[in-house]
């Protein structure tokens, strides 16, 4: 990562403004959606949604060619494609031919992406932006930081100093007041306008029809009071027939600002009169702009789906850190890195889409049903296979790729770690690895691992089986998990064992994009777990547990290796995270927690991968509530603690303010103990908390339930 894209992040995350007025927003947003989208079934709602979308993203031929026959039979212009230059010397050559001094635009991404007000300008033609939002940043001269929000990030008191210049006047940051003097501002350039320019949120085939959503009113006079009316429409915005827009419109306002409905919806066939009984022209643009090579990749297809609401953005724990201006180009956070990448190119994304955590909280909530951690996943292993991996990196890897000496260096790192460690902490760490024990302490490297001490338990001979996938974290961080989690199985009748030629699930190197090494790591294991026959293979690590059931079979998709996926998914079969099989140990009454104790309050802190991807939130809770603990929960519980694998080592400055808002979480919550599932989240956390000095114990519920088992009868 360059220098200067280090120092932007800096800046931002030190910008007290911009991570004030984000964070308020994303806070106060997740609340007012939930209530929007109440009574309303979001799965099916998005279900129907990313099919009506994902259909016309597969018939963008005949979508155009109906939409122009439509549009045209009802007095339209179309002009269709994919060169955005030819975009702009059209716009140009209609203006020209009917002496177009002045322009207004209401909001259009769309124009954005091909810098159209620039080009009009150097033409001589001046461009009003009349969105308040657009209005604002076409003022500072900067871009937008967010698709549906384009000022988010600016205050009240930056605002009324650039419409204090603007009308020079000195005005207050009395927010009605500079509402007025927008609108009176705008007026007079309606008014006046010989164009209007406009984006267009869907585009129906089957009529011909553009839609426009907007709550500003601003687009209707844009597209009425000029005498010309020119829309710019990216042929992702297709459906194909009217009544699909109605489950777009549904999602639109409530995902976009939490609104039931937004202000005005516009839906233009055709050109209407003019006041004058002349009629308007109207043109609309069909620009492609590689959407339709998009459409033709089996992976990415799935990004046409996207209706543009910006919720992604809203709940993405590192937007709302650094804003639109460092997460994206044009287009901005998670969708905005995909996007770039097409619309842009591949490279202009290689920078923005190493900022994704990998939390999952955007696919959650896209109402498109857009998988985009998975899109940046792709994007990372096509900038591999295209330049290769950093040399430093490619060492790493080359060492994770040997079982043997990868081990073998980790048992070195524990004797080396030992002048620096104090307890069961790395403190400081010297020199440059100095910002490693910045904000967080490590967890000193255990003296003896799990796969060694695993030889000295004493179990049980039980005819029901489990292999353990200890993980690199258990396995040499943190072995008394492994230990408690044979604890609990074997208090179960189920005998552990633990191939040992397991190694690391290679999530570190899939979440760079070098597949091809996360791919060995991926045979190796399943050649180690399937060595064995067990019934079940156990992890206490939500992203091995990922690994182990998703990832692999996906990662050998990826690299066409499909000689491997019978195995990889019989591996997937077989394997379940911790606290689903002890609840469903514990509900089949062969597990026993002890009654009736009182052991205090708890806070759960839900880890990215065991609850979005594995689904699994409710079983640690009714585990630990059952044994006695009084479960408060935490603001934001599933909001990332800022870990996401080796990115609290590259990106320490978004990583470090993501676990401190989490530490002040869990210390609002009032409760002695902090417990999750995730030996990863455990060693951020407590890294965290050990410097914050608080008396909240941070442990994985492996241990708390190890602590409270019932003893055998007899
Ligand atoms: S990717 Fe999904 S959440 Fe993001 S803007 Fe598109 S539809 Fe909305
Ligand atoms: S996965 Fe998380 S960090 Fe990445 S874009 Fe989505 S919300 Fe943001």
């Amino acid at each position: 990562m360059k220098s200067d894209f280090k120092d932007s992040i800096e800046k931002a995350v030190n910008n007290a403004n911009l991570t004030g007025a984000l964070g308020k927003f994303s806070e106060a947003y997740k609340v007012n959606r939930a209530r929007a989208y109440e009574g309303i079934d979001f799965e099916a709602l998005r279900t129907v949604i990313a099919e009506r979308k994902g259909y016309a993203a597969t018939h963008l031929d005949q979508m155009a060619a109906d939409f122009t026959r439509n549009a045209e039979a009802a007095g339209a212009r179309v002009f269709c494609t994919s060169d955005p230059e030819k975009v702009k010397e059209y716009i140009l050559k209609v203006a020209r031919d009917n002496n177009v001094r002045t322009v207004v635009k209401s909001k259009s991404m769309a124009t954005e992406e091909i810098h159209l007000n620039s080009y009009l300008e150097k033409a001589g033609i001046s461009v009003g932006e009349t969105d308040l939002g657009e209005w604002i940043i076409q003022l500072a001269g900067q871009t937008p930081s967010h698709m549906v929000m384009p000022a988010i990030h600016m205050t009240k008191e930056e605002v009324s100093e650039l419409f204090s210049k603007e009308i020079d006047q000195r005005l207050t940051t009395d927010i009605p007041q500079l509402v007025e003097v927008a609108r009176r501002e705008l007026r007079s350039k309606f008014l006046a306008a010989d164009m209007g320019i406009s984006g267009g949120n869907l585009a129906v085939a089957e009529t011909g029809s553009i839609v426009l959503v907007t709550n500003e009113g601003n687009a209707r006079m844009v597209t009425t009071l000029p005498k010309i009316h020119i829309a710019l429409v990216g042929i992702e915005k297709f459906v194909e027939k009217f009544s699909d827009i109605v489950p777009i419109l549904d999602a639109l306002p409530r995902s976009a600002t939490a609104q039931l409905l937004t202000s005005y919806v516009s839906i233009i066939t055709g050109p209407s009169p003019n006041t004058d009984g002349s009629t308007k022209e109207l043109h609309i643009i069909l620009m492609d702009n590689r959407r339709s090579e998009m459409a033709h990749d089996p992976k990415f297809r799935q990004a046409l789906q996207c209706i543009r609401c910006g919720s992604c953005l809203n709940v993405c724990p590192v937007f709302r850190l650094v804003g639109g201006h460092v997460f994206g180009k044009i287009y901005t956070g998670g969708i905005g890195t995909i996007l770039t990448a097409w619309f842009d190119e591949l490279k202009k994304s290689e920078e923005i889409q190493g900022l994704c955590i990998q939390c999952g909280n955007c696919k959650e909530i896209c109402p498109g049903k857009i998988d985009i951690p998975e899109l940046i996943l792709e994007i990372r292993r096509r900038l591999v296979e295209k330049e290769g991996l950093p040399i430093l990196q490619k060492a790493i890897y080359s060492v994770v790729n040997n079982r043997r000496l990868f081990h073998g260096m980790l048992r070195a790192a524990s004797i080396a770690g030992r002048p620096f460690s104090s307890g069961k902490f790395l403190r400081h760490l010297p020199l440059f690895l100095a910002d490693l024990t910045d904000g967080r302490s490590l967890p000193a490297i255990a003296a003896e691992p799990f796969r060694d001490r695993f030889q000295k338990i004493k179990q049980p001979k039980c005819s029901e089986k489990a292999a353990f996938y200890a993980g690199c974290l258990i396995d040499f961080a943190y072995p008394e998990m492994g230990e408690a989690l044979v604890k609990i199985l074997n208090r179960a009748g189920i005998e552990v064992v633990f191939p040992e030629e397991q190694t690391c699930c290679g999530a570190p190197a899939r979440y760079s994009g070098a597949y091809e090494v996360a791919a060995r790591n991926a045979a190796d294991n399943i050649n180690a777990l399937l060595s064995e026959e067990v019934q079940y293979v156990i992890s206490a690590c939500p992203t091995c547990t990922v690994a182990l059931v998703h990832e692999f079979s996906s990662t050998f998709q990826s690299l066409g290796q499909t000689e491997w996926l019978p195995r990889a998914q019989e591996l997937a079969g077989k394997t379940v995270d911790f606290s689903t099989l002890v609840k469903k140990l514990v509900d089949e009454g062969r597990l026993t927690l002890k009654e009736g104790q009182q052991l205090g309050r708890i806070t759960y802190h839900d880890s990215c991968h065991l609850k979005r991807t594995l689904q699994v939130a409710a079983e640690p809770r009714q585990l630990l509530s059952r044994a006695g603990y009084e479960l408060a929960e935490m603001f934001e519980c599933d909001m990332c603690c800022g870990m996401g694998g080796s990115y609290s080592i590259k990106l320490p400055e978004i990583s470090a303010p993501i676990l401190q808002r989490k530490l002040q979480n869990i210390k609002n919550s009032g409760a002695q103990t902090v417990a999750m599932d995730c030996p990863g989240c455990v060693m951020q956390i407590r890294g965290g908390m050990d410097q914050d000095g608080a008396a909240i114990s941070v442990r994985h519920s492996v241990e708390l339930l190890a602590e409270q088992l019932e003893n055998p009868r007899g």
